[in-house]
């Protein structure tokens, strides 16, 4: 008997060790990794129509229009029907959600809740010696001295986009876009929320999830496939 494929979505702010999550995922069991940011790098660097055109939004920051990411997403779904799956990176709007919801329905769907002042922190690590582009992150490859480059002795400086408050300016771009979302999901009933700052604590939790939604879609199954008499 075949079972059930399972449709699952992963929600979080940028920081919040999605891209982790998502990959424990896919390797414990078997889901197929769908990050919509991937699909569109992968169309930037084809030069696609629509690479070229979501090349433009995101080297502002801004969101690749819904239409635009919908379409992309819709056309990588079609052809994964036979496989379980875990988006990532969308739906990221509302009407993005409400698209995915007329093409199937979820099983799942993980919010990743993690303190807005871990995020902060853990996004404004990275500094930059501008002269050679050499890249520190003060948590996986710190300088010997802080704010110090190792080999010139220069000071380092953080981009823009790195300073706490356009950090913080991102963060709550997301609270406001993804709310709605969140509350579609909790409405539907399929939202699960896990809260931490590790992405290792969460982890048993997560898997706990999952491992029981695949016994009870596939008892599920199996009722449907041999249903009393
Ligand atoms: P994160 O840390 O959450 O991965 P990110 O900024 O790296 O954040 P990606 O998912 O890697 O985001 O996507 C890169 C860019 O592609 C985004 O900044 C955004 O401009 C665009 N993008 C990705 N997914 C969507 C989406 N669902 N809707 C609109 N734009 C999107
Ligand atoms: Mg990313």
């Amino acid at each position: 008997m075949a079972s059930k494929l399972l449709r699952a979505v992963i929600l979080g702010p940028p920081g919040s060790g999605k891209g982790t999550v998502c990959q424990m995922i896919a390797q414990n069991f078997g889901f197929q990794h769908l990050s919509s940011g991937h699909f569109l790098r992968e169309n930037i660097r084809a030069k696609t129509e629509v690479g070229n055109m979501a090349k433009q939004y995101i080297q502002k920051g801004l969101l690749v229009p819904d239409h635009v990411i919908t379409r992309l997403m819709m056309s990588e779904l079609e052809k994964r029907r036979e496989q379980h799956w875990l988006l990532d990176g969308f739906p990221r709007t509302l009407v993005q959600a409400e698209a995915l919801d007329r093409i199937c329905e979820l099983d799942l769907v993980i919010s990743l809740h993690i303190p807005f002042e871990t995020l902060k922190d853990r996004l404004s690590r990275r500094w930059i010696h501008p002269p050679s582009g050499r890249v520190y992150n003060l948590e996986f490859n710190p300088p010997h001295v802080h704010g110090i480059d190792d080999i010139t002795g220069e000071p380092l400086v953080q981009q823009e986009d790195d300073k706490p408050e356009a950090v913080a300016a991102r963060l709550r771009q997301y609270k406001v876009v993804a709310k709605p979302v969140i509350d579609l999901y909790k409405r539907r009933g399929v939202l699960h929320q896990f809260s931490g700052t590790e992405t290792n604590k969460i982890w048993p939790y997560v898997h706990m999830l999952i491992s029981n939604k695949i016994v009870t879609v596939e008892s599920k199954e199996a009722y449907r496939a041999c249903p009393m008499e």
